[in-house]
């Protein structure tokens, strides 16, 4: 599904497209390919890269470039590797994770045991290739991203800033929903303690496109909603969190 010129959405449990465990994966062009932002849950992956060649016909795939290490986040990478050679770009806190196919860490023991996923579904162990920072200005595929560390979510959570058709963008994964709304979730890692930390550094970006990992995402004005989380827990209140109310992905 074409977002922009140069952005689609490729994968999403609630927008029906491929996997039924996928959060949102984005595509963006970069100079020689497409780069995945987050490579969904990896139970559909054929089915991504179909949709894939379909909004960038004959465009290959390059790089994956995950947010953090939820299942339904990084656990398509390895098979997306395996079929079509891109490479694969993490937090460096996420890399130990990835590589062994931490069930813990991944969320996928709970998540089973929640029945959110089959009772034989593994997290494949995937080599990570480049590893980020908070804070570092990094390029693939010929395209600048910066890197900024949200935790609050999870411990690895990560934000990304790009510039996509001339406009400010942030991938925020799980960090940071439209309407401002925060990621505290009933899970090791996870409480307010990551956001009192890490929040700040969602102010003043001039964000315009905000794409996040579930949930609307928006083309325009995405500091606004960046600014609703800032404000509520600037004034020493919680923001909205996911899973309550409406607010259920
Ligand atoms: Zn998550």
């Amino acid at each position: 599904m074409r977002l922009s010129p140069s952005l689609a959405l490729v994968a999403s449990l609630q927008f029906g497209l491929a996997g039924s465990r996928d959060c949102h994966v984005y595509a963006l062009r970069g100079e020689t390919g497409m780069i995945l932002i987050d490579a969904g849950a990896g139970m559909q992956v054929e089915d991504l890269l179909r949709n894939l060649q379909a909004d960038f016909p004959t465009v290959p795939l390059t790089a994956v470039l995950v947010t953090h290490c939820h299942l339904d986040h990084c656990g398509g990478a390895a098979a997306l590797k395996e079929k079509t050679g891109c490479i694969l770009v993490a937090p460096e806190c996420s890399r130990r994770i990835l590589e062994s196919g931490d069930e813990e860490a991944s969320g996928l023991r709970v998540a089973r045991e929640q029945g959110i996923y089959p009772p034989d579904f593994q997290l494949a162990p995937c080599p990570v290739d480049i590893t980020v920072r908070d804070g570092q200005t990094f390029s693939v595929d010929g395209t600048e991203f910066t890197a900024l560390q949200v935790r609050g979510h999870s411990e690895d959570s990560f934000c990304f800033v790009v510039e996509i058709d001339g406009q400010k963008c942030l991938f925020s994964g799980d960090a940071v929903f439209y309407g401002g709304v925060l990621g505290v979730i009933n899970a090791e890692g996870s409480g307010m303690e990551g956001y009192r930390r890490d929040l700040h550094k969602l102010k003043g970006l001039e964000i315009q496109g905000l794409f996040p990992g579930h949930g609307l995402f928006t083309l325009r004005d995405g500091q606004k909603h960046l600014d609703c989380a800032l404000q509520q827990t600037g004034k020493g209140f919680l923001a909205r969190q996911i899973g309550q109310g409406e607010l259920l992905f």
